[in-house]
């Protein structure tokens, strides 16, 4: 993979990562601002089941995040679109819908192939 491509993903992966960051940051900030005035009892438990989702996005974005993390260190070390299974390129295309895969569409389908066949 050439390095501006590299680049343009690299771009990609941090904007990614400042977005989920901000996005982070505003939600503890309305999260602690709607604490403070919440005066009864019905609206503490519903603020209550707000943080609660509010942990569950977290979880996902800190999820996203690492991924994120990981592919930098890809781009770092040289692995970037390379697929973690059969050691062959993964497609731009499919880079460029979802750079944090580690997998190209072969492999990907296979995999997926074989959860189906195991749940049923
Ligand atoms: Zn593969």
């Amino acid at each position: 993979m050439n390095k501006k491509i590299l680049q343009h993903f690299r771009k990609r992966l941090t904007d990614q990562l400042d977005e989920l960051h901000d996005k982070n940051s505003q939600k503890r900030v309305t999260t602690l601002a709607e604490s403070e005035q919440a005066p009864d009892f019905t609206d503490q438990a519903t603020l209550e089941t707000d943080i609660d989702m509010n942990i569950h996005i977290k979880e996902r974005d800190s999820k996203l995040i690492l991924k994120i993390k990981q592919a930098l260190e890809r781009i770092e070390n040289g692995t970037f679109g390379i697929c973690e299974t059969c050691g062959e390129e993964i497609s731009e295309a499919r880079l460029e819908a979802r750079p944090v895969t580690t997998e190209c569409i072969d492999c990907k389908r296979e995999q997926e192939n074989q959860e189906k066949l195991r749940g049923n």
